[in-house]
């Protein structure tokens, strides 16, 4: 299935939701949508290659980006910096591909505080012990990373009301097929009284 034109769709959640999950599973089968490449001051992690999964460039590199104001939008999150690169989405968008971010709230504010034309969406795990397991059945951070990643998810949950979209990824099967109409269809209800008891939940910690 494809859009008509290029759009631009912003995905955001806590670390370890399984955004990253998600949007690689829709991109497999809708090769006429990319992942943009952000750039980022974090080491590349295991298996990350540079050019794919990021730009890893140095924090001189990315503030004289940020002077040449070669990014659409860019925050620190977790102690690293990162940005979503303005020639990465003009490039695609030439090419006729329509772009997801997968970038923090930070961002998404200064994307939608920007009038940038967008749909966004912001991706819940079903709990907090659950957010928890998952970072760490994932082993890619440390104790205190994990635990660093777990009191700015408290915080990001809170924003979710920012975003035109709230899928909970509970079910993986359930979230992708939703993940996948809400692209095409751009219609999809959130199940609110769900979505406040796990806002409950993450911040009763
Ligand atoms: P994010 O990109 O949001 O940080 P990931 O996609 O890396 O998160 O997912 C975090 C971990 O949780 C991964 O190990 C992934 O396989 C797992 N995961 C993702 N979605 C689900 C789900 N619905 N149920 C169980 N585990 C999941
Ligand atoms: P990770 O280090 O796990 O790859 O990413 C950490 C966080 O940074 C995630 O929440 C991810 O969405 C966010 N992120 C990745 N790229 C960008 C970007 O270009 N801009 C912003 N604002 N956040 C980003």
């Amino acid at each position: 299935m494809q859009n008509n034109y290029p759009e631009l769709f912003v995905i955001s959640a806590p670390s370890g939701a399984g955004k990253s999950t998600l949007i690689k599973k829709f991109l497999s089968s809708n090769n006429n949508f990319e992942l943009s490449v952000s750039a980022t001051t974090r080491p590349p992690r295991d298996g990350e290659i540079d050019g794919v999964h990021y730009q890893f460039i140095s924090d001189d590199k990315f503030t004289s980006l940020v002077d040449e104001n070669a990014f659409i939008e860019y925050a620190q999150v977790h102690n690293h910096r990162y940005g979503t690169l303005k020639s990465f989405i003009d490039n695609k968008f030439t090419q006729g591909k329509s772009i997801i971010l997968d970038i923090d709230v930070q961002g998404y504010m200064q994307i939608k505080n920007s009038n940038i034309p967008n749909s966004s969406i912001f991706i819940l795990p079903p709990s907090f012990r659950e957010l928890k397991k998952r970072l760490e059945d994932r082993k890619s951070d440390t104790n205190a990373a994990i635990n660093k990643r777990m009191a700015n998810a408290r915080a990001e949950v809170q924003c979710y009301g920012e975003y035109d979209f709230v899928i909970v990824n509970d079910d993986i099967e359930k979230a992708i097929k939703t993940f996948e109409d809400i692209i095409f269809t751009k219609n999809y209800d959130s199940n609110k009284n769900l979505i406040e008891k796990i806002l409950q939940d993450m911040l009763s910690y």
